[in-house]
């Protein structure tokens, strides 16, 4: 199939639920997808961006066509960041029968009827780590039980960090679960950043065979990318994220407020998935970033609640178009293979999972870029924005090419001995997941960020 300057299309349709029109096919090497009609345009603008209510679409005047801004809405005028106990903002994930909304704002830890709606059955079990229970456990015990005796409450509190992600760790949630009785009406509570998220959701889906299961994520990176959508699952000695399941929350709830226990590096790596929305699909999310990272990295309550809105706007309607990633959803991995390479390649834990990506990000553009695929100022926009997140933008001098090599071999997004890569194509905020590109450029890319 011809490649267009546009590589990616959205469908657009009047009726809630788009259908994805596709001519993606699993033998295709290349996703596509067309835009049928023009994209209406509504759209209001704040001092943080847009604040649109309902399904928005951007336009092809504007020059960023075929993104459907939003499945997500606003149902409620408060400002995210607001600190009050006013109704929050919610973005929906509409997946048919498995649809989930996710809160977002300041103090929704305190509005306890949010959580207790989604629990199912008498018994809740919260899975959190060494550092977050000292922080937040009590609260949470506290949304879940205020005013609802009959729930009870047990919590497995694991060890800290990606290096635990793994099956040993896994088997501790399972011990808890089955030593304290639960039956399958019960509701595991994921609370922390991203690998508790994906630890407790994979629990949940293989736990009886399925339990309903909340996140409560706490991270940037969880907040904006890891606690939406459904991929859970753990770690391999030779590969990220190899054992999982897809399998979807009732709710996620974004109290904004725990981002203020949040170390500064943990930050700058949530951001880096903040970044990756505006260069694949968002390109006014970008432009808007590139106006406000100070204040990002200041954690003006404003501009980071605006960010995890607009961030899950994007990964909620990515994931409703392309729930188990036949094609588009993958495009959310711009950098991870590469990403993924030096985490296991280096050592899991070793560099943050963000600071990671942000290096597989700048290796994705720079193979664009030998490619001819982007122009040399979309490669400079890349790296000053990834500096000013105070993220990395190369990989560590200990990688060398062979180790790229070896890891991105068993990367999940090869397919037939083909490994696909989601590679920037045209204008910003635009990309393409596909097999076919010159195996020089890749070459290239290694040999120029690699000293062997
Ligand atoms: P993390 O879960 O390790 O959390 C980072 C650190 O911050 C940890 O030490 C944690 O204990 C601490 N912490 C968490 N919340 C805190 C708070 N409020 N105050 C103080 N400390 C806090 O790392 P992460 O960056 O949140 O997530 C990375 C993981 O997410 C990786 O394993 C990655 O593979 C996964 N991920 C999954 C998806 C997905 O779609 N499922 C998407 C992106 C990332």
């Amino acid at each position: 199939m011809a490649c267009t300057t546009n590589a990616f299309f959205l469908s657009l349709s009047s009726k809630p639920n788009a259908k994805l029109s596709s001519d993606f096919s699993p033998n295709s090497s290349d996703f596509f997808v067309r835009l049928n009609k023009p994209a209406k345009v509504s759209l209001r603008s704040s001092s943080y961006g847009e604040l649109n209510p309902g399904r928005v679409a951007l336009s092809r005047q504007s020059g960023l066509r075929g993104r459907i801004c939003s499945k997500a809405t606003k149902m409620m005028d408060q400002s995210v960041g607001e600190k009050s106990s006013k109704s929050p903002t919610i973005v929906e994930v509409d997946l048919g029968n498995r649809s989930y909304p996710i809160y977002i704002g300041s103090g929704l830890l305190d509005q306890h009827e949010l959580l207790q709606k989604h629990v199912n059955g008498k018994k809740v079990l919260v899975v959190t780590n060494t550092t977050i229970a000292p922080l937040y456990l009590d609260k949470v015990v506290d949304a879940l039980t205020k005013g609802n005796p009959n729930v009870s409450v047990e919590n497995v509190i694991l060890p800290d960090g990606e290096m635990y992600k793994n099956m040993d760790t896994l088997m501790k949630v399972f011990d808890k679960a089955i030593e304290s009785r639960l039956d399958r009406r019960c509701t595991f509570v994921a609370l922390g950043g991203g690998v508790i998220g994906d630890m407790c959701g994979f629990a949940a889906a293989s736990f009886l065979r399925g339990v309903n299961f909340i996140q409560i994520p706490t991270t940037v990176m969880a907040q904006v990318d890891s606690s939406v959508g459904g991929k859970t699952g753990i770690n391999h000695p030779l590969g990220k994220n190899l054992i999982g399941a897809f399998y979807q929350p009732q709710c996620v709830l974004i109290d904004t407020d725990t981002l203020e226990t949040l170390p500064d590096r943990e930050l700058a790596s949530g951001l880096a998935e903040v970044i990756k929305y505006g260069l694949i699909r968002d390109a006014e999310f970008f432009e808007w970033q590139e106006k406000n990272m100070e204040k990002l990295i200041a954690r003006d309550p404003n501009a980071l609640a605006y960010a995890i809105k607009r961030s899950c706007e994007n990964k909620a309607e990515v994931v409703s178009l392309d729930e188990k990633e036949g094609g588009l959803r993958a495009t959310l991995n711009l950098g991870h293979t590469f990403g993924h390479a030096i985490e296991t390649g280096f050592g899991y834990g070793q560099w943050l999972h963000g600071e990671a990506i942000a290096a597989g990000m700048v290796m994705a553009v720079d193979m664009s870029y030998r490619l001819g695929w982007i122009d040399s100022s979309i490669v400079k926009r890349v790296n000053d924005i990834l500096l000013r997140a105070k993220l990395p933008t190369a990989p560590p001098e200990t990688m060398t090419v062979e180790m790229f090599k070896s890891v991105m071999s068993v990367d999940k997004k090869v397919a037939d001995g083909l490994l696909r890569l989601i590679l920037l194509k045209g204008p910003l905020g635009n990309c393409v997941f596909t097999g076919e590109y010159d195996r020089k450029a890749l070459d290239d890319t290694l040999s120029a960020f690699c000293k062997s």
